[in-house]
């Protein structure tokens, strides 16, 4: 049986069949069964923040395993409360954490603190994501994604993404959230019109709904700042991470800012294993690296140096750049995404044709400025011919 052959037959096919078995990898780098090295410029779709096998991260995760490897949320998890303590130093913010197992995860928690506002209706936006939970997925605006599930819940309204009108319409005296992403990364790394989450604080402060700004994809250093809100200079009143924040290992967080935070009591929510000490030790390598090791900075440079390069090659099928830092969205004039991203692993990069005319790029935080250049050199070809 082929290795495609054995996983028809044991996994369910979410995906469609993935073309490789990835063994191994490091730094930037992965390493398939056949033993070829591929330029990972995906990182596990925006996970592996410090690339793969970091040092830091195999030495926190190794001692925390050895030391503790799990306690249950009976008792202070000492690890857990390090890592919030982290996060909501750098977030700039005072309020709480709660840590989940996924990006989902950190949504639902955000949506479950909203309910306790008392008010039950909620806005996202059309292309938005937040999951594929039952709540989660009723605030992603992808249709495809939703209707095999509905009913979901009642009262969500989805609205255009990056239209202030119509947000402004939405949201009332009973809208418990707006939920957005700062750039809709599923979508195809969408970037909003200037002042739109400016618009979106004022009108949600307005009305007393909170503001729920899904970082799941744009937090933990992606977009070159800790956080998105940080560069738009808005403070939002529940913040969700997952992806980057574990550095590969599971792990999400629902930040509430403020008095939100206190809208929790004992009794609403709960997870067995978030904010478990292994992988709460694997975060707080990922915030310690990035500090220690400039790399916010890298990340601004390296992701204007694609940017720049990938403009600079005035490829003809190649309309244009948009994202930030190191979520980068190439679009492409033809829905050719799928075969150029096929062309890409042959010629040894990963890379994530989101939608038919957009090549989502997510590679780790430390993708180095030889490896990104010599990807902008190699994009010509694997564009060659569609
Ligand atoms: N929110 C956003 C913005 C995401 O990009 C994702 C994952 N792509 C999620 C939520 C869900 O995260 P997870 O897959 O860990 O449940």
């Amino acid at each position: 049986m082929t290795l495609q052959q054995r996983w028809e037959a044991a996994m369910m096919n979410n995906y469609g069949t993935p073309q490789l078995g990835i063994e191994r990898g490091e730094g930037a780098y992965v390493w398939d069964t056949d033993g070829n090295r591929y330029l990972d410029l995906v990182s596990g779709i925006a996970v592996n923040a410090l690339g793969h096998a970091h040092p830091a991260i195999v030495a926190a995760v190794t001692e925390q395993i050895g030391k503790l490897g799990h306690t249950s949320n009976l008792q202070i998890n000492l690890v857990a409360l390090e890592l919030a303590e982290r996060l909501l130093d750098v977030a700039g913010v005072e309020g709480k954490v709660l840590f989940a197992n996924s990006g989902a995860e950190a949504v639902e928690a955000a949506l479950k603190l909203s309910r306790l506002t008392g008010r039950t209706k909620l806005v996202a936006t059309q292309g938005g994501f937040h999951g594929r939970t039952m709540g989660a997925l009723t605030l992603t605006g992808q249709e495809g994604k939703r209707t095999p599930f509905e009913p979901l819940l009642p009262g969500v309204t989805h609205v255009p993404y990056g239209d202030v009108a119509a947000l402004e319409s939405a949201v009332d005296g009973d809208t418990a959230a707006f939920v957005v992403e700062p750039i809709q990364g599923e979508q195809g790394v969408v970037v909003p019109p200037e002042g739109y989450l400016q618009a979106a604080r004022e009108i949600t402060a307005k009305h007393g709904a909170l503001l729920i700004l899904d970082e799941v994809q744009t937090g933990i250093g992606r977009l070159g700042t800790w956080f998105a809100f940080q560069q738009a200079g808005v403070v939002p009143d529940v913040i969700t991470l997952a992806k980057g924040l574990g550095g590969g290992l599971p792990l999400g967080a629902c930040i509430a800012v403020g008095d939100t935070a206190n809208l929790f009591q004992p009794g609403h929510h709960g997870t067995t294993f978030g904010g478990n000490p292994v992988c709460c030790a694997a975060g707080l390598a990922v915030l310690n690296t990035i500090a220690s090791e400039g790399l916010l900075d890298h990340v601004s440079s390296v992701g204007k140096e694609i940017a720049a390069g990938v403009e600079g090659l005035e490829h003809p099928l190649v309309g244009g750049v948009r994202g930030a830092g190191l979520l980068i969205g190439i679009m492409l004039r033809e829905k050719v995404s799928k075969e150029a991203a096929a062309n890409a692993l042959k010629a040894g990069y990963l890379i994530n044709p989101i939608q038919p005319d957009v090549i989502r790029l997510a590679p780790p935080l430390i993708l180095d400025h030889d490896d990104a250049a010599r990807f902008v050199a190699d994009l010509p070809a694997a564009l060659e011919g569609l």
